[in-house]
């Protein structure tokens, strides 16, 4: 939603109206797909989001920065002050350039660092690069994940259960492995799970056990890392309007009435889960850390 209509997210209005509801247009692309060619454009906060120094002179890793959740926030952070490096595949390009472009306009550095997570040295590699590019490391924001839809256990191949725990708990482990020796007392680590952490989709088998595991590791994270003064939270988003569900993250037919269950009635916008990321990241929220912050639409998480 880069148009003239978008909604200034800081004027009171009405949650149920203020961005788009299904039903939504037909569309369908291959695997990590483009937000660019999303319609209608998904809303990260670039017309709207304003930073108040919330972030001033950190050092952000943010994983999946090119779109969707990952590009509010790489938005939300230059922002607030941040100097950020990008993570995304190599096909993404388009994307991460948009990005990129979007971190200078903010007066900060952009570091587009692609590749692919499922690789245990390329996530060692991703860290050490991030680490010497920004001249150390504050923040890892881990939102780079895989979600194919299924509706049978019989239709999930190993390939896709392995990518998929690959990419969204293997890369999780690697990357914070790597990350915590290099990270000073105050720095945080921000996870991506999910609704579906909690209340698992039939057709979300592979992708559901994966978003569980990331809050079991978020909060024994946290706990290992309290006596180093390191903070470990997670976010837990609900439906969400990127590029995630029309590249087989639902069925097609479900993409066009995304969000319509929801008590809010519309699919959230990535721009409505940037200040979490950035409450969680900063020092706003220093006594918060094992916890899972639910932005759902009206599904509350337990
Ligand atoms: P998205 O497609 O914009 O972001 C996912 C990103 O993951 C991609 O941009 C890609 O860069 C990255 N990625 C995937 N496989 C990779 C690999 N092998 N190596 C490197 N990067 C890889 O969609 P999104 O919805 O913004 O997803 C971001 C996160 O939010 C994911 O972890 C997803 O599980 C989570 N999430 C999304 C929703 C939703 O409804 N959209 C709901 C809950 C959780
Ligand atoms: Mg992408």
């Amino acid at each position: 939603m880069s148009n003239d209509q978008t909604p200034n997210q800081y004027a009171m209005q009405n949650p149920l109206t203020q961005y788009p509801q299904p039903p939504f247009p037909r569309q369908e692309q291959a695997e990590p797909g483009l937000d660019m060619k999303m319609n209608p454009p998904p809303d990260h906060g670039e017309k709207t989001y304003r930073g108040f120094g919330r972030l001033a002179g950190r050092k952000a890793l943010i994983t999946g920065g090119d779109s969707g959740i990952g590009r509010a926030v790489a938005i939300a952070f230059a922002r607030e002050g941040a100097d950020v490096a990008i993570n995304y595949l190599p096909e993404e390009e388009p994307d991460a350039k948009e990005v990129v472009q979007l971190i200078e306009e903010a007066g900060r550095k952009a570091f587009p660092l692609p590749g692919d997570l499922t690789s245990e040295s390329f996530c060692k590699s991703l860290i050490a690069n991030a680490s010497k590019a920004l001249g150390g490391l504050d923040i890892l924001v881990n939102v780079g994940g895989k979600q194919l839809t299924q509706e049978s256990i019989e239709d999930i191949t190993t390939e896709q259960f392995d990518a998929t725990f690959k990419t969204n708990v293997y890369a999780l482990f690697w990357l914070c492995k790597a990350a915590v020796p290099l990270m000073p007392p105050g720095a945080t680590i921000v996870n991506t799970a999910s609704i579906q952490s909690y209340q698992p989709s039939g057709g979300l088998l592979d992708y559901a056990s994966t978003k569980a595991a990331i809050v079991g590791f978020t909060k024994a994270l946290a706990e290992q890392m309290a006596p180093k003064g390191i903070r470990v939270n997670a976010v837990a988003p609900g439906p969400f309007w990127t590029v995630l569900q029309p590249t087989g993250g639902q069925p097609p037919e479900k993409v066009v009435h995304f969000g319509e269950q929801l008590p809010l009635k519309r699919p959230g916008q990535p721009a409505e889960l940037a200040p979490v990321y950035v409450l969680l990241a900063s020092q706003e929220s220093s006594f918060t850390t094992g916890e899972v912050y639910g932005v759902t639409g009206g599904k509350p998480t337990p």
